[in-house]
């Protein structure tokens, strides 16, 4: 498999061309076709193999195919991630794969003032990565709405429950649309991780690693 084979926009292969990628990973490879069908995936996959970019590349694929003006104190994209040092990196990921295009991303997380992560929503941004405590300190603020999200990420779930961050998925989960696409990752599958994924997914393809 070549990254031609996907069908992804010129300016994501053009970006991927610069990083000197050459060939998808086995997750990318196995990902990318789904998500960019509009399917839910179920994925065990750890960092390190390339999971970031198996659902970023799609993602601002299907963002290009219907490109909308961004949405005050609203997100089209939300990536939930346990960390601040992962929601940073996912960030990072979004803004070198969308650099030839007009996408705007932002990260919160907390431990730092919600005064700027507060201006940066104002006018709204395609992809928001966020860590779930400070999410909700932001709804709860009136900063943000998640009532535009169309695309869902929930990475790395298995730590996020490790956290203690099972009430504060059930609440986001509660505040978005029931339309949209959503792709669950997490380095392990027990029976507990698996039954939380159930309530968020709809028909998923299974993809492993
Ligand atoms: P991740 O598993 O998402 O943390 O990615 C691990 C590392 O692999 C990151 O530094 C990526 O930039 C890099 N990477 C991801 N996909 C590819 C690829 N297809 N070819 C080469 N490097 C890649």
């Amino acid at each position: 498999t070549l990254f031609t084979d996907f069908g992804l926009a010129q300016p994501i292969l053009k970006a991927l061309a610069t990083e000197g990628y050459e060939k998808p990973t086995p997750i990318q490879a196995q990902a990318i076709p789904f998500v960019m069908a509009g399917r839910d995936i179920c994925g065990i996959a750890q960092t390190g193999t390339g999971k970031t970019a198996a659902f970023a590349l799609p993602i601002i694929h299907r963002l290009s195919e219907k490109p909308r003006a961004a949405i005050r104190k609203g997100c089209r994209v939300l990536v939930l991630s346990p960390t601040r040092e992962l929601a940073s990196q996912i960030a990072d990921s979004f803004r070198t794969y969308g650099r030839h295009m007009k996408l705007t991303t932002s990260v919160v997380f907390g431990g730092v003032a919600i005064g700027k992560q507060e201006r940066d929503l104002s006018f709204g941004v395609d992809v928001l990565v966020a860590t779930p405590g400070r999410l909700l300190d932001l709804i709860d603020r009136r900063a943000l709405s998640l009532r535009d999200v169309e695309i869902l990420v929930l990475d790395e779930a298995d730590q996020m429950l490790d956290l203690g961050f099972i009430h504060a998925l059930k609440r986001i989960v509660t505040m978005l649309p029931k339309e949209r696409q959503t792709l669950f990752f997490s380095a392990t599958m027990p029976k507990t991780i698996s039954t939380l994924a159930d309530t968020f997914l709809r028909d998923p393809a299974r993809v492993a690693v």
